[in-house]
């Protein structure tokens, strides 16, 4: 008999383990609370403006392929991916304003523009980062730790010291690099997944290395055209996303999870797969103190989390040709303002990122218009001094028009909007359950990656699993990709043994 897998949630962690797991003939159902599947990566539809809610920079796309190699199905029947090209036009708050091209000739003599003295250290930094990048990726990433050995072993302890990531960030790509502008540059590119350039582990100098080598990719019809896709063939291979249901706790008897209590009943199931928050499912899905073992509530509120984010959604009634897809603007006082999230203040002075899909993709706005995500980083619901009412948004709107008007030929963008709306670390507390607000989950300190960060697998409850951004191996849609591999694999290979 088929075993029955019930997933909660149907983000990218979610739908990517219904899509392997069906195709190995695997009876699924994914439960997801809202009305719309994709979780983080959600859209949002005014007219014909389409806006991707969250995520847009889609690093690795043989990560986003792999799945459908898993599942023996040909991506390009359901995606088309676009190569980008300058991957980012980087604003500083000076008026000047450079293009990163993928292209080496190109690259070197933007370098050399903005630092002469930096070209071979900016290659050397890359080359570097990417070395880390392999290492990370053979050892760390495509591997689930669970026993301690996994981690604690020769090998992998030696690939740990080879890719060095106690230095923070600034002081790693420092190293390599003397001129500030392109420091500031490559620092605003670690803050990918929340963390600070100032104080974290800087194994997120990957980012602007596989940005660089990999390049930077556009779905059409932007990224939620991926979650279109991963519905598609959840459909195909006959498996079942009952949306609107929430799912209330885990239902767990003598040890084992056998089923879920819904906001439309109990369902009995073989496996159990969590995609939602590991922080809140562990706090609010989890109520047996056994069960939940060292995660007890109080650890899971001491637990770090990465910063948040602001985003102002923006229908512009022309289009704004000085905008690549990918923009950043970095502002004045930088290490200040972008320190800031983490110390629990609003930045003053905000450095920001622009993306901007209608500039190629005609799907995303109507002709002569233009769609806008303007992102921020915030800090997270932790520090509970800050209410996100609608004075801390005008206070935060007014300092970011204030830096969108350095941009030369941005500065009537106010004039032309023609529709607007904010998303808030309250919006992804109530409506991803993300704990804390926090964008990108638990945050990738040294103390909660690897063997350290919560595993795919319950240690206490049988047939229990994890899948997403605060498990291992970590955040990012890219890295979630990973994660359901991992979780697919460890499923099969219990079963396996178990029927031996
Ligand atoms: C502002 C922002 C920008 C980002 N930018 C990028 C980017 O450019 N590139 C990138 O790669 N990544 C980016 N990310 C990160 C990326 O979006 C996430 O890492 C990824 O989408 C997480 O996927 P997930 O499957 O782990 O979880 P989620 O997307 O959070 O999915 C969990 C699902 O579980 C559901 N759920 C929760 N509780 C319950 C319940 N009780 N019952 C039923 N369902 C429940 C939720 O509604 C949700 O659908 C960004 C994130 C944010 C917030």
């Amino acid at each position: 008999m088929n075993k029955k897998v019930l997933i909660i949630g149907a983000g990218v962690g979610g739908l990517t383990t219904a899509v392997r797991l069906l195709s190995r003939g695997y009876e699924v159902k994914i439960f997801e609370k809202e009305k719309t599947i994709g979780g983080k990566v959600n859209f949002i539809k005014k007219d014909d403006f389409c806006f991707d809610l969250t995520a847009s920079i889609l690093l690795t796309p043989e990560n986003y392929k792999e799945v459908f190699d898993f599942s023996n199905k040909n991506y390009k029947d359901y995606l088309e991916f676009i190569r980008l090209d300058p991957i980012y036009r980087v604003n500083y708050y000076d008026g000047s304003s450079y293009d990163i091209s993928s292209d080496l000739v190109k690259l070197t003599e933007t370098i050399e523009s903005i630092s002469k003295e930096d070209s071979q250290g900016y290659l050397e930094f890359l080359s570097n980062s990417y070395r880390k990048y392999l290492i990370a990726n053979k050892y760390f990433l495509q591997k689930s730790f669970q026993k301690a050995t996994d981690f604690f072993n020769p090998n992998t302890l030696i690939k740990a010291l080879e890719i060095r990531t106690f230095s923070n960030t600034y002081t790693y790509i420092s190293k390599f690099i003397k001129n500030e502008k392109l420091r500031d540059y490559l620092c605003f590119l670690c803050l990918y997944v929340g963390i600070s350039p100032y104080h974290g582990p800087n194994i997120y100098t990957l980012v602007p290395a596989i940005s660089q080598l990999h390049g930077l990719w556009h779905l059409s019809g932007g990224m939620y055209s991926y979650i279109k896709a991963l519905n598609k063939v959840v459909v195909e291979l006959g498996g079942t996303i009952e949306t609107s249901t929430n799912v209330n706790d885990i239902v767990i008897s003598q040890g084992k999870a056998v089923g879920l209590n819904t906001s439309k009943g109990i369902e009995k199931g073989d496996i159990i797969v969590c995609n939602a928050d590991f922080s809140y499912a562990m706090k609010e899905l989890i109520t047996n103190k056994k069960a939940k073992s060292k995660y007890t509530d109080e650890k899971i509120s001491k637990m770090k989390y990465s910063c948040s984010t602001v985003i102002i959604y923006l229908a512009l009634k022309k289009k704004y040709p000085q905008l690549l897809v990918h923009n950043l603007y970095l502002g004045e006082n930088f290490k200040q303002n972008i320190d800031a999230p983490f110390k629990g203040q609003l930045p003053l002075k905000p450095s920001l990122y622009i993306y901007c899909p209608s500039r190629i993709d005609k799907s995303m706005a109507p002709k002569e218009r233009e769609c806008l995500n303007i992102m921020v980083r915030v800090p997270n619901l932790s520090f509970d001094h800050i209410k996100w009412n609608k004075q801390t948004i005008r206070l935060l709107r007014t300092r970011i028009f204030d830096a969108i008007s350095k941009i030369k030929g941005l500065d009537d963008i106010e004039e032309n909007i023609i529709y607007e709306r904010y998303l808030t670390p309250n919006d992804l507390l109530t409506t991803f359950n993300s704990y804390n607000g926090a964008a990108f989950g638990l945050s990738h300190t040294l103390t909660q990656t690897n063997y350290f960060r919560p595993h795919i697998k319950s240690e206490t409850v049988e047939n229990l699993y994890f899948v997403g951004g605060s498990v291992q191996p970590g955040t990012g849609v890219s890295i979630v990709l990973q994660s359901s591999k991992l979780v697919a694999e460890e499923i099969m290979k219990v079963l396996a043994k178990s029927v031996l």
